[in-house]
C-alpha cells in the first residue's frame, strides 16, 4: 500500500471512531468473567472459555464491526472490554489499524493458540474477536 492509499484508510478510520465511553471503560475495568452471565463464549476449536456477554463493549459505536483487512479478507468481529481466555501475542503495530489511536496485534486462543481475532491498546485496551472463531459454550453450532 503506497502512502496516499495509506492516508485515505486512516482518513476513514478517523471519520468511523468515536471514542469509548471513559465512564464505561472504567466500570469495567478489573472484570474477569461475569460471574452471573449464562452466556459464555468458548473457542470453536478447543472449546474453551474465552470471555462472556458482560465483557462486551462498543467500541465506534458498535459491538459488532465488518472489517475488510490489507488482504482483502472480511471478517465478522465483535468487540470485548476483556477476554481472560485470549492472549496477545507477536508485535504490536499502528499499521492498518481499524480503529484510530489504537495499536494492535494478534490475539490467540491461550489454551490451543489458534488466532481468535485481535487485541487493539490505546487509552483503553478491547478485543476484537472474529465471530466465527467462537461459540456460545454449548452450543454445537459455531459463530455468534
Ligand atoms: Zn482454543
Amino acid at each position: 500500500m503506497n502512502q496516499q492509499n495509506l492516508s485515505d484508510t486512516l482518513v476513514l478510520f478517523n471519520r468511523l471512531f468515536v471514542p469509548v465511553s471513559k465512564r464505561k471503560t472504567e466500570e469495567r475495568s478489573g472484570v474477569t468473567f461475569g460471574n452471573d452471565s449464562d452466556r459464555k463464549y468458548c473457542c470453536i476449536y478447543c472449546n474453551t472459555v474465552i470471555t462472556d456477554e458482560l465483557l462486551s463493549v462498543e467500541i465506534a459505536g458498535s459491538h459488532r464491526h465488518f472489517k475488510t483487512n490489507p488482504k482483502g479478507n472480511q471478517f465478522s468481529i465483535r468487540c470485548f472490554h476483556a477476554a481472560p481466555g485470549c492472549l496477545g501475542s507477536g508485535l504490536v503495530t499502528a499499521e492498518f489499524t481499524w480503529f484510530t489511536g489504537y495499536r494492535w496485534q494478534i490475539a490467540i486462543c491461550a489454551s490451543c493458540g489458534e488466532q481468535l481475532g485481535w487485541r487493539f491498546e490505546g487509552d483503553s485496551s478491547f478485543y476484537c474477536l472474529i465471530a466465527d472463531c467462537l461459540r456460545e459454550c454449548g452450543d454445537e453450532k459455531g459463530g455468534l
